[in-house]
């Protein structure tokens, strides 16, 4: 949502985490409220005398099957009307009043827009989790394919996606006989170079190693 600044004290955190009742409602569905606010770190990112809130609640496709549109659109607006009043009665009163701009996501959002299976959070597991060391590294089976991103290794969230950005990278640099261009990419990665430079042989068998970790995972 993009509100106007004043509703928000001068005092004001980035994160929020709201459960009114307890802890019996965490994991129940709408039962926790996750709120960032951005533009407490980094005003540029709205126009002056606005905030950003970032606002996420849990929630599953279920509840949003076999609705119509008409039904799907009241829907979305109930349950954001619900959210904001909540954030009214905890953190800042007015916020309805406040509001200059709203868009409202839900799993078929996610779902559509990200392609992520059944609408999830992020990329969950089809079976139980084997630990970071069992997600895809960079490389796949077909040669010159390459994978990146938070179903890659070392998962989900911003940094770590851009760290798998700049692993992939290097890895692609490294294939096409080029290590000199991750000098670009990253200062860290000019010790792995140098031993790929060197050495083809030891940078194919610690691939090799790799994937024998990973089984173990
Ligand atoms: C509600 C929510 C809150 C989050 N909060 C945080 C947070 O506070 N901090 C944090 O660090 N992380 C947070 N995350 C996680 C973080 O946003 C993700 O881990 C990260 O954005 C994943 O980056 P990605 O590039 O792998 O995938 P995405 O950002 O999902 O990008 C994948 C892109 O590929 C496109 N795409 C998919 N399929 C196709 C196709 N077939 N053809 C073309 N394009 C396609 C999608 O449209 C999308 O643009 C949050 C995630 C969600 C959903």
């Amino acid at each position: 949502m993009g509100v106007k600044a004043e509703v928000l004290p001068l005092d004001t955190d980035c994160h929020h985490f709201v459960l009114e009742n307890n802890w019996t409602n965490l994991e129940e569905p709408y039962g926790s409220i996750f709120l960032s606010i951005p533009t407490i770190l980094d005003s540029s990112l709205a126009p002056e005398g606005r905030h950003i809130l970032h606002i996420f609640t849990t929630s599953s496709m279920d509840d949003w099957k076999g609705l119509s549109r008409i039904e799907y659109e009241a829907k979305k607006q109930v349950v954001a009307d619900e959210i904001i009043s909540r954030l009214e009665k905890k953190l800042f009163p007015g916020l309805k009043s406040a509001i200059d701009f709203i868009e409202v996501g839900t799993p078929k959002t996610h779902r559509r827009y990200l392609a992520r299976d059944e609408g999830t959070y992020g990329p969950m597991p089809r079976s139980i989790p084997k630990g970071l060391l069992g997600m895809p590294f960079n490389t796949t089976s077909i040669d010159g394919l390459y994978c990146v991103g938070d179903s890659c290794f070392p998962g989900q969230g911003v940094i770590a996606v851009a760290f798998s950005g700049v692993m992939c990278a290097h890895r692609v640099a490294a294939d096409i006989g080029k290590p000199e261009l991750s000098h670009s990419i990253a200062g860290n990665c000019l010790q792995v170079e140098r031993l790929e430079k060197k050495s083809p042989v030891l940078d194919a068998m610690l691939l090799r190693l790799l994937g024998w970790f990973r089984t173990l995972a």
